[in-house]
């Protein structure tokens, strides 16, 4: 079934008595287990879709239906216990703290939900052997390449075993060769039965999807298959 459905969202921003039109009326369904890229310019309206999809924003006007819930009519702790249930972030930046390690990083979401302390390390060093990370579980992100901080990232997004992975630019900050092997590691993912949301503005990125949305001024302008599905070797 459709575990995204957005329906006619709109999002301004407004900055003193200038307005910004980021979205103007994008409708959208992902499927489970879908793997869908999000491209466009600068500017085109990607983030603001993304933080709309992940509940880190509200829309101006719109519906928006994460996993069968329509997300306006949830209270903030549903929202939060539905947002930290379903969905796993990893953005450009990774994101990790400073002063802690890999393993401490990875761990993290699970001491905000009350997981016991040895459960949680388990499944920290679990899932950082899913990235093939688990020798540098001691390491902090400044002992760390890119590549190894944004493994981080992504096993600290599946360690609630969320069912959607919403990245956005994930290989921005690598170099094309790292970036090719974190996107490896998505292709896993979904075919472990994960739905993957990418947002990004490189075509060669976006060619691992399997779905590329193009969006330009806030409107959505093309939603194809991706060549390497129209292509298959
Ligand atoms: P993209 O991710 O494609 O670069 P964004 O979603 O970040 O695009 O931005 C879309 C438009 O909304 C741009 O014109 C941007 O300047 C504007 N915008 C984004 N965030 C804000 C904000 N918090 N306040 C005001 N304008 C914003
Ligand atoms: P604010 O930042 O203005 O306080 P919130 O993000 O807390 O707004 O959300 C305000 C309301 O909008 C809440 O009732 C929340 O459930 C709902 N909401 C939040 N994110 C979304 C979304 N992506 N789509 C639809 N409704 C949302």
């Amino acid at each position: 079934g459709d575990v995204i459905v957005v329906e006619d969202l709109w999002k301004t921003y407004e900055m003193g008595s200038e307005k910004v039109h980021a979205l103007q009326g994008v409708s959208l369904r992902i499927r489970h287990n879908e793997y869908v890229a999000i491209m466009g310019p600068s500017g085109s309206g990607k983030s603001t879709l993304m933080n709309l999809i992940g509940c880190l924003d509200s829309p101006t006007e719109g519906r928006y239906w994460l996993s069968g819930h329509l997300v306006s009519e949830l209270n903030d702790d549903e929202l939060a216990r539905i947002r930290n249930k379903e969905i796993g972030f990893v953005f450009q930046t990774f994101n990790l703290l400073a002063r802690a390690t890999a393993l401490h990083n990875v761990e993290l979401p699970l001491i905000y939900n009350g997981t016991p302390a040895d459960e949680r390390i388990e499944r920290a060093r679990q899932a950082l052997r899913d990235v093939n990370l688990e020798e540098r579980m001691n390491h902090k992100p400044n002992e760390l390449s890119g590549g190894q901080r944004q493994r981080v990232a992504i096993a600290r997004a599946l360690i609630n075993r969320p069912s959607i992975i919403l990245a956005d630019e994930p290989t921005g900050n690598l170099d094309s060769k790292t970036g090719d092997e974190i996107m490896a590691l998505f292709d896993a993912l979904q075919q472990k039965g994960n739905t993957i949301v990418l947002v990004t503005h490189e075509p060669d990125i976006a060619e691992y999807a399997h779905r590329v949305v193009h969006i330009r001024d806030g409107k959505i302008f093309s939603d194809e298959p991706s060549s390497r599905i129209r292509h298959p070797e």
